[in-house]
């Protein structure tokens, strides 16, 4: 133990991994930004232990390390455009197209590419109107499309309706489009609206593009540890860090592997705090009073408060009163976003 590590139960988090791609046929794992936490190269390595024959990555400049360490095809989620400088032209990769004038432009540049043409849905991040869709398929010349594709918001609420409905839409507007595919890649629908729009479309081919709950889908298996660097005793009133912040109380304060180079924030991950208990109400108060964060780091069954802003490589944490001080060396538990999250170790165990 070092720094600041992420521990997998590799066995039971693999046996989430299989379970999902069991239970979702035609599965294109994303691996994309900093790889879920684990890293891409890690990803990769497990999709391809998991069969996958298409992986989707997020931007051109994750194409070359996608095409070295996996064997199969590579998708770009981030639509084509033509003012890319990092473009990567290569049998194994899929390209995104939203714009008609894109389609054209990359028919002429690149006329035999691999594409799939991208519907915009109620996300409105990207892609064609579906009344541009017969200009798409005019534009598209000798390109090879592999499929159709949408992205819908995260969370279909909404009842009935939500994702599975806007889903169900595109599906009726590409089957009676000129655009000749019957593979749909989804992204964000759920188990259940997945079933149902097979079920409804029995000839379309899903592709569903699954990130998160695929990669962090069994939290259980992870756990996050950071390494007690230091510890100190501190006064009411003593000054500390860059910052030169009194203390407001006498306390330890401690030095913690993890800092913003690791992903950590001054605001402790929104999700966290109905989860771990913050300090009383008391500390909290008085704490929040004196003008200190929450921290992610949780000591002695409490999330910690900041002294100061974390730092690039330690977080400095105030630990008021008698509350009992890991020694240094000990480890404790940090809370973090796994998409913001780098690891100076990840320990498949
Ligand atoms: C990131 C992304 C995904 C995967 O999202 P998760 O929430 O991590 O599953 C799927 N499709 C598109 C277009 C994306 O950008």
């Amino acid at each position: 133990m070092s720094g600041f590590e992420l521990d997998v139960d590799a066995v039971r988090w693999r046996a989430g991994l299989s379970a999902v791609a069991a239970a979702t046929p035609g599965l294109v794992p994303v691996i994309k930004g900093n790889g879920y936490g684990f890293g891409r190269d890690l990803l990769a390595r497990e999709a391809t232990a998991l069969g996958a024959g298409t992986i989707a990555v997020g931007t051109y400049a994750e194409v070359p390390g996608a095409l070295e360490s996996f064997g199969g095809d590579v998708m770009v989620l981030t639509p084509w455009r033509p003012f890319f400088s990092d473009v990567v032209l290569d049998d194994r990769v899929i390209h995104t197209l939203g714009r008609v004038d894109d389609i054209a432009a990359l028919a002429a540049s690149a006329p035999t590419a691999r594409i799939t043409l991208e519907g915009e849905t109620s996300m409105a991040r990207h892609g064609l109107d579906r009344h541009e869709l017969a200009a798409a398929v005019a534009a598209l010349g000798d390109l090879t499309l592999e499929g159709f594709a949408i992205h819908l918001p995260l969370g279909s609420s909404g009842g009935k309706g939500g994702n599975y409905t806007e889903a169900e839409n595109w599906a009726a507007a590409l089957d009676t489009s000129q655009v000749e595919t019957t593979t749909l890649y989804v992204s964000h629908l759920t188990p259940s609206e997945l079933a149902a729009l097979g079920a409804r479309r029995p000839h379309l081919d899903l592709r569903p593009r699954i990130g998160t709950s695929l990669w962090l889908g069994d939290l259980g298996a992870l756990s996050v540890r950071a390494t007690v660097l230091d510890s100190h005793l501190v006064a009411r009133g003593e000054h500390i860090g860059y910052r030169q912040r009194p203390m407001p109380r006498d306390g330890t304060l401690l030095v913690i592997a993890g800092g913003t180079s690791h992903g950590i924030g001054l605001e402790a991950p929104k999700a966290v705090s109905g989860v771990v208990g913050r300090g009383k109400s008391l500390a909290k108060g008085s704490l929040e009073a004196a003008g200190l964060s929450l921290s992610p780091f949780t000591i002695a069954g409490q999330q910690r408060w900041f002294a100061e802003p974390p730092h690039m490589q330690a977080s400095m944490i105030f630990l008021p009163g008698r509350a009992e001080a890991p020694a240094v060396g000990d480890t404790v538990d940090v809370a973090v976003r796994f998409t913001t999250a780098t690891f100076d170790a990840i320990n498949l165990r």
